[in-house]
């Protein structure tokens, strides 16, 4: 949270109660992969006063700040959750098509595909976003 503190400072924005707020309700939940709506209600219930349109003030802020990334699982819903970067390490999402459940995984192999890739294209790769549909174990039954 320092660090975000300080990322916030040097690009010359504030760290109000309510932008911290939000960035909160995506830290504790981050493994539901929240749409601003949901971010909303959460926040909503500590801070009443907070209107949806900071939500999504403070979610474009905070992905220009590089702080959230947004994922799109193919539902209709901005979803968003930590940039990686600040976490360290790169997942990725397998998205279930009966119940919309979403599951993270690590793919330690993509490093060297991207090689592969750079390799044999003659390509400078800067990032990739894999997605895996399918059925999780629930709705294989
Ligand atoms: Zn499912
Ligand atoms: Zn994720």
């Amino acid at each position: 949270m320092e660090n975000l503190k300080k990322r916030f400072k040097e690009n010359g924005h504030k760290m109000t109660t309510q932008r911290r707020a939000i960035l909160d309700a995506i830290v504790e939940n981050r493994n539901e992969h929240l749409t601003p709506e949901e971010i909303y209600d959460i926040v909503k219930i500590k801070y009443p006063e907070i209107g949806i349109a900071t939500v999504y003030r403070t979610l474009q802020l905070l992905e220009k700040l590089n702080i959230i990334c947004r994922l799109n699982f193919d539902d209709g819903y901005n979803r968003y959750e930590l940039n990686y970067d600040s976490e360290g390490e790169q997942h990725h999402h397998l998205i279930c098509l009966d119940c919309g459940r979403v599951m993270e995984v690590k793919l330690d192999h993509l490093k060297s595909l991207e090689r592969q890739i750079e390799e044999e294209n003659d390509f400078k790769v800067v990032d990739h976003n894999v997605k895996f549909f399918g059925y999780c174990a629930n709705c294989q039954k």
